[in-house]
């Protein structure tokens, strides 16, 4: 052991790393292609759309200003979320990405000793997170179908559980939880606890499916919602999500963030982004198109996949670290599914209309290919 290891705390030295996907220009070129054109990158959610108009024309005009440092209060953001979503300005906590809002909600709550409650095929980051500050993951299985059981991760709580993580819809299964799920879940869950929804994809789903989780925040009950500007958006390269919770919760991870924990472009364009509903209509839209059109081609080739509604679908290829890396000659990249223990499947984000054709056609041949 050099000194580094030996001085790290132990239960950091043997953590798993995240392993997100390569640089598109990386990938293109060890497969010999000459430039990135013409390959779809469907691995990481992200939205086919881009970035709204508007909130490209607030970064272009806040590059100038880039030698000053960000307000560190997010002030215009706040207001303009808090507005938005009816909620006091006191609930709100900007991060960098929603994926900071985790760690601070880890950095506030867990400890050596204690646990958070997850489903099993739940977002890797929370037990991630966890296990950085040495406390434990109850992972409870998962229905038919890949949908969280809440009657189990409720029952699952001890009394050294701070934190029970709801992915709503969850990433990388694309099920959802349903408001009557949710009211039963909170009648039943011990007020000891926080239930953290994370909602990432939330404003990609049907209003009428959404559970009303912020009437939770301003009832006051133990929860927080996680959303991002990363998905529905278009800004994942920006890093900027935020935390809905009662005050007095807003006010202890105000208390562990950095001061700057959100860059200037990032506050300039979120508020420009959120004021552009017609472009998370259209992107609404195209993901619903793109998800009706791999429902009706999957369902007729007998390729079984995971009902979905988020923006992409967890499909059941089987292999699917070979198929990744067999779409990947075709100018396809997904995710290989092997990381959260899915080695049959492959998640694929809806892209354009062109991209989806194309993700189909690479995924026929290389599975026609497989089978002769
Ligand atoms: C993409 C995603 C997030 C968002 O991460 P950001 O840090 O906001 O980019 C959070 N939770 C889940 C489940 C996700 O899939």
């Amino acid at each position: 052991m050099n000194v580094f290891e030996r001085l790290a705390n132990p239960w950091i030295r043997n953590l798993a790393v995240y392993e997100p996907g390569k640089p598109i220009e990386e990938v293109a070129r060890e497969l010999g292609f000459s430039s990135t054109a013409g390959i779809a990158k469907l691995a990481s959610n992200e939205n086919p759309l881009g970035p709204s108009p508007r909130a490209m024309e607030a970064m272009r005009a806040a590059a100038s200003e880039m030698h000053r440092y960000p307000d560190g209060s997010a002030f215009y953001l706040t207001r303009a979320v808090a507005r938005f979503l009816g909620v006091e300005e006191g609930s709100l906590v900007f991060g960098s990405g929603s994926n900071e809002l985790i760690e601070l909600l880890a950095h506030v709550f867990l400890g050596p000793g204690l646990n958070i409650v997850m489903a099993e095929r739940a977002f890797v980051v929370y037990r991630l997170v966890a296990a950085a500050e040495h406390a434990h993951t109850i992972l409870v299985p998962m229905r038919d179908g890949f949908t969280h059981d809440l009657a189990a991760m409720a029952a699952a709580v001890t009394p050294e559980t701070r934190l029970v993580f709801i992915a709503n819809p969850n990433n990388p299964t694309g099920t959802a939880v349903t408001p009557a799920d949710v009211e039963e879940y909170m009648a039943r869950v011990p007020d000891s606890v926080i239930t953290v929804f994370d909602e990432a994809y939330i404003e990609l789903m049907e209003e009428a499916d959404r559970p009303d989780t912020l009437r939770l925040v301003r009832e006051g009950r133990p929860v927080v919602l996680l959303r991002t500007f990363s998905k529905a958006y278009g800004l994942a390269g920006l890093r900027i999500g935020y935390a809905i919770a009662p005050p007095s919760c807003a006010a202890l991870l105000h208390r562990v963030r950095q001061p700057f924990n959100v860059n200037a472009m990032a506050l300039a364009a979120a508020e420009a982004a959120l004021g552009d509903e017609e472009h998370v209509e259209r992107t609404r839209r195209l993901v619903r198109e793109g998800l009706d059109f791999f429902v009706r081609e999957l369902t007729a080739l007998g390729i079984p996949f995971v009902p979905s509604k988020a923006n992409f679908l967890l499909v059941r290829t089987g292999r699917g670290r070979e198929i990744f890396r067999e779409l990947q000659a075709e100018k396809v990249i997904v995710r290989p599914m092997d990381g959260y223990g899915l080695p049959d499947y492959i998640r694929i984000t809806i892209g354009t209309p062109q991209e989806n054709r194309q993700c189909l056609e690479a995924l026929k041949k290389v599975l026609h290919r497989r089978n002769g």
